[in-house]
């Protein structure tokens, strides 16, 4: 969906899509989004002056990976609310100025005579993705010795390295 200046000089623009993982492809190795996303909102021109457009809603959508620590799959909500504002790429040299002023909003910046609304979904995805990707925050992960996941079943291997170290301090000592 297409969101151009000369449809936002006329009024706000709702919307109200559904963008499959085709229709928004990003390099974010290990994360897909089998059910795409759904995106709803409106867009409106803030000011025809400066050519800004300001964009609120919601996004929903589920990742799936695998935990970063015990490779177990799991889903990582990527829902919630929106806001963000987008200049024409020229306005970008008093970009510091637009931050002071609104630093709740986010600035973006488009080129051309609109906006194109996947792109904005897309960064709105990418910004909810999380740092690390966990089961849960206090996950074991596997044991790098036997692959046991500690999560579900403890095995003896730390124990043994523990106790060979302190036969060496023994052994050092003696
Ligand atoms: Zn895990
Ligand atoms: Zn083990």
């Amino acid at each position: 969906m297409f969101l151009s200046l000369r449809h936002l000089e006329l009024g706000k623009i709702a919307f109200d899509q559904r963008f499959s993982a085709a229709d928004l492809p990003f390099d974010e190795p290990g994360i897909e989004i089998p059910a795409g996303v759904h995106a709803v909102g409106e867009a409106e021109l803030a000011s025809v002056h400066t050519g800004e457009i300001r964009l609120h809603g919601q996004i929903e959508a589920t990742g799936k990976a695998v935990c970063d620590r015990c490779v177990e799959p799991i889903e990582i909500p990527l829902s919630g609310p929106f806001r963000v504002s987008y200049e024409p790429r020229e306005n970008e040299a008093s970009a510091e100025e637009v931050e002071l002023s609104e630093k709740d909003v986010e600035v973006g910046y488009y080129e051309g005579d609109g906006l194109e609304l996947a792109d904005v979904v897309r960064e709105q995805v990418l910004l909810a993705l999380p740092m690390q990707k966990l089961c849960r925050p206090d996950c074991q992960g596997i044991c790098p010795t036997c692959g046991i996941n500690r999560n579900e079943a403890s095995c003896q291997c730390t124990v043994q390295q523990v106790d060979e170290r302190w036969a060496a301090l023994k052994s050092l000592k003696q």
